[in-house]
């Protein structure tokens, strides 16, 4: 039996090495992730295709088997994401609200543009999403109202195609995973509680999760956004604090699930997000693959050639959170760090999954 292939995505979660300043994956506390990291095998995965720009709307349909070659349309995710209906020959627009410096617009500003653009655009239909966000629906071309002041238009894109089987189950908040998860073809749940922000009951996600486990799924995807708006925030703290909090109240459960359903377990970020900058990279990110074993019943290090040839590494964070230092703790070389998979060879998602 293969067992369920349950896939946890840290939006946002690592960040770029650079000076001696510990990234939040090092600094965060992670007991779960760690024994994970000590008993299964590290990689790292290079997720965004040369040429486009980092994003979820990139990186997340890569690592799950789509490979974008070019601009994804983020106008077909965002209608995806909320069940807004667009017809064959329409389009989505996402178009965001914007103050003179090009800011997001406040909610009176918004609501004004809003009216503003459906009076003007009377054959396109014009949504509210979230804050200053809207999305016109409508048929092409993009109509001339749009280029109104005050508002700003997310280029058009190719629109994701299904490749996931049928019984893919993805759990997240109302966003871009889940426009994305559902425009693959997953099966999309959102528990009440979650938000994708850093405050979002992860707890209520990996209940969703487990009942799909326990339910028979084959397939579950987790998506945790709140490392990623943490980031774009500048919230240092705040970062740290949902990758904890993702470690035990996510992680640590589905590993309890996995091991009682059998089938694997992997854990990585889908792109960075440095909360020095608020600003997305495409550095190839670390990822976790636990092959469903019992949590601190051995130290196997995984076959994967990948990480053969790793060497033990200072500890970058000895002096901020001490997780070398506990008692089971995994060493500083083995946990899910950008750090202690810097040495491995890159695994490029694109041709390998391109060539299956
Ligand atoms: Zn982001």
């Amino acid at each position: 039996m293969v067992g369920v292939d349950v896939l946890v995505i840290l939006d946002g979660a690592s960040e770029p090495l650079g000076g001696a300043r510990a990234t939040s994956l090092e600094r965060a506390s992670t007991p779960a992730l760690d024994a994970l990291a000590r008993e299964g095998t590290l990689s790292r995965l290079r997720m965004v295709p040369a040429g486009l720009a980092p994003g979820s709307e990139v990186a997340i349909p890569t690592l799950l088997g789509w490979i974008p070659d070019g601009t994804v349309d983020r106008g077909a995710i965002e209608a995806a994401a909320r069940g807004i209906a667009v017809a064959p020959g329409e389009r989505a627009w996402r178009v965001d609200a914007v103050t003179p410096d090009g800011d997001r617009a406040g909610d009176a500003a918004t609501r004004r543009a809003a009216r503003a653009l459906q009076a003007d655009a009377c054959a396109h239909a014009v949504h509210r999403l979230a804050g200053h966000r809207l999305l016109l629906v409508g048929p092409p071309p993009l109509p001339a109202a749009t280029r109104a002041v005050g508002l700003r238009v997310w280029p058009e894109g190719v629109v994701i195609s299904p490749t996931l089987e049928r019984s893919t189950v993805m759990v997240a908040a109302i966003g871009a995973a889940a426009g994305i998860g559902r425009l693959m073809g997953a099966r999309v749940l959102t528990p009440a509680g979650a938000t994708g922000g850093p405050a979002s009951d992860l707890a209520a996600k990996a209940a969703c999760a487990v009942q799909a486990i326990t339910g028979g799924a084959t397939r579950v995807i987790v998506h945790v956004g709140g490392p990623d708006e943490a980031a774009h925030l500048l919230d240092f703290e705040a970062k740290v604090a949902v990758i904890e909090r993702a470690d035990r109240d996510l992680i640590a459960p589905l590993a309890a699930a996995i091991r009682r359903a059998s089938g694997t377990l992997r854990v990585c970020p889908d792109h960075g997000c440095d909360p020095a900058t608020g600003q997305h990279d495409a550095h190839p990110v670390p990822c976790v693959r636990w092959p469903g074993r019992d949590l601190g019943a051995r130290g196997a290090h995984g076959d994967d050639p990948a990480v053969t040839g790793m060497r033990p590494a200072a500890d970058p964070a000895g002096d901020t959170q001490g997780n070398g230092d506990a008692a089971g703790a995994a060493p500083v070389s083995r946990r899910l760090t950008e750090r202690a998979v810097a040495d491995l060879a890159v695994t490029d998602l694109m041709p390998r999954l391109v060539a299956a």
